[in-house]
């Protein structure tokens, strides 16, 4: 067995583990699933849980399955569990062949009912919602036993088999566990085990009429499955003695245990599987893998990669206390992971042409740039460079203030990985004011980016040879949201309001270097001083590619926390 002791990202639950090693309290073994209700995406927050869940069996050499939790057919589908699949697989685990569904389980979850029935621990109620409520009673006050709870044990089983049936209106009856109604624990007063459906289910049809509630079917599958940590978030701590409570009624011998920690809450971000069904069907955003949604498609989509993502989980870290992490984090990881493996590369975002008077017409250099700075094994490539260029607008000032070191009429400076250049002048529409071109010189003598006098400039600007270059598009995104926490929101569509207009704005005139023609759809870039760019799967053919900025340069996150 592995031994974690030593892991630098230890918590809680690590060290329950090992102590449960030392104790050989499940023989040794460690086996955990991810138990994915396939009524939606998967978001960020999940994938906390994926690599906690996951990470935990590789780290102590056990195993995690994958399992759907697909008890309520009203709200779930095929389209999810696809989704689901291929975004687990996406972030890097491996279930092997153990991917199981709750539904596979029904069969066995009806015999245990049954089970509970015959033994008395179960029984057919017949209150209504609001009798069932009333007779629930409250946080301070005791409950009231149904009048239906001494139902004998063949009555019951009789109705349920009906039920089954489906020969019984929804809602009609229910199944329930018969606890304690005076419990301080109001999880414990007699929950709802089995209602009854109408609905066709995605994987069992219409086979069954009846489904089991959540907290009766997780324990239960958890223990089919031999789990030995069923680790789950915050908010189930209150159900878990109902989860002991069914393992224990039916003396199941396979005996897994639940482990509560905090669930991810991201600032800026929504993380409500409903809500963000809402942004989707309401169409405030392009689906479900739009490059501003928390999903993991999403952020596939956005340029984020497996690495960022698990290395983000892992600093996060696990702990007992729900806290609000700064989505600067999360764009740090991301940062940091494309800062080492993606190429540089120019790109004008808003062009301005440029003509370099000095530098002979149809003529074109093959200009060295390096690919990676942090890397020196990720080589070479050659930019073209002529007479017309274009740089970025705000790159140029008419009348600029001494501290500007770009470009502006009179001043030199260099182009990256080409010459020094000096603006001589500037064209403009005689109208309207607006820049036209500017007319600079070169200096011959500065090729590749220095000068033999050792002259300072500076500027250093990006820029694209005007001849050479691919139309592109770019899409620049920023936060979904306004406001720091759109989900503590109360009320149904109270977030809507906080959505942030700006969230998406589309650049159509950009101007790519022409080694971006090859680029394959998801791959990643540094635009030279813009921020991270990806390949979006729109892209149509090299002269009319699409780019989505993944991060922008700055790091807001390390400036924070130094
Ligand atoms: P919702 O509460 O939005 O309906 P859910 O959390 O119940 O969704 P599931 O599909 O049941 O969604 O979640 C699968 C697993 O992922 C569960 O074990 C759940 O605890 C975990 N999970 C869901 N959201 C988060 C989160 N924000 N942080 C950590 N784990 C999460
Ligand atoms: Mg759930």
């Amino acid at each position: 067995m592995g031994d974690n002791e030593n892991a630098s990202n230890s918590d809680f639950i690590r060290s329950k583990i090992n102590d449960d090693l030392k104790t050989n309290k499940y023989n040794g073994r460690v086996h955990t699933r991810f138990p994915p209700e396939p009524n939606g995406y998967l978001h960020i927050g999940h994938a906390k849980s994926i690599c906690l869940n996951f990470g935990i069996a590789q780290e102590f050499t056990g195993l995690c399955n994958l399992r759907f939790d697909d008890t309520n057919p009203e709200k779930e589908d095929m389209e999810y569990v696809d989704s689901i699949i291929e975004d687990v697989e996406w972030l890097g685990f491996d279930w092997q062949e153990r991917m199981y569904y709750a539904s596979d389980y029904f069969d066995q979850l009806y015999d245990w009912a049954v089970q509970l029935i015959k033994t008395e621990n179960a029984y057919i109620c017949e209150l209504t919602s609001d009798e069932f409520k009333d007779y629930r009673g409250t946080l301070t006050e005791p409950g009231k036993n149904s009048p239906f709870r001494n139902r004998p044990a063949a009555e019951n089983l009789e109705i349920f088999t009906d039920m089954k049936a489906g020969k019984i209106e929804e809602n009609q009856y229910v199944l329930r566990a018969k606890i304690d109604m005076g419990h301080p624990n109001l999880h414990m007063r007699d929950p709802v085990i089995y209602r009854i459906i109408n609905t066709s289910h995605h994987r069992t049809g219409s086979k069954w009429h009846i489904y089991p509630m959540y907290d009766y079917a997780h324990p239960l599958s958890d223990s089919i499955e031999n789990i030995t940590h069923s680790l789950c978030t915050l908010e189930f701590e209150i159900h878990r003695p109902l989860y002991d409570w069914f393992i224990n009624a039916l003396e199941l011998e396979s005996r897994p245990e639940q482990t509560e920690f905090s669930r991810l809450n991201l600032t800026y971000t929504i993380m409500s599987k409903r809500k963000l069904l809402e942004l989707v069907t309401e169409k405030l955003v392009n689906g479900w893998d739009d490059p501003r949604m928390p999903t993991i498609c999403g952020l596939r989509r956005r340029g984020y990669t497996p690495a960022s993502l698990r290395n983000f989980c892992s600093k996060i870290g696990i702990t007992k206390f729900n806290s609000l992490t700064d989505i600067a984090l999360l764009e740090h990881c991301v940062r940091d992971d494309l800062n080492k493996t993606a190429n540089r590369v120019m790109v004008v975002l808003d062009p301005l042409k440029i003509i370099i008077e000095n530098y002979p017409e149809n003529k074109t250099e093959d200009l060295d740039a390096i690919n990676n700075p942090e890397d020196e094994s990720m080589g070479k490539r050659k930019v073209p460079f002529s007479r017309e260029i274009y740089i970025e607008r705000n790159d140029f000032l008419e009348n600029a203030p001494k501290k500007f070191f770009r470009l502006s009429p009179g001043k030199e400076v260099r182009l990256r990985y080409a010459y020094y250049i000096t603006c001589t002048n500037v064209v403009k529409n005689e109208e309207s004011g607006e820049i036209i071109e500017l007319t600079c010189t070169y200096d011959p003598e500065t090729r590749g980016g220095s000068s033999p006098d050792k002259r300072k400039v500076k500027g250093t600007l990006h820029w694209v040879s005007a001849e050479h270059a691919l139309n592109a598009e770019v899409r620049l995104y920023d936060r979904l949201f306004t406001v720091e926490e759109p989900d503590a929101v109360k009320g149904d569509h109270g977030y809507e309001k906080f959505l942030n207009p700006e969230s998406l704005k589309i650049l159509t005139n950009c101007k790519a270097e022409p080694s971006l023609s090859t680029a394959a759809a998801g791959s990643s870039f540094q635009f030279e001083r813009q921020g991270y760019f990806n390949v979006d799967p729109d892209s149509s053919d090299s002269n009319h590619l699409i780019f989505n900025r993944t991060v922008a340069l700055r790091d807001s996150w390390t400036k924070k926390n130094k």
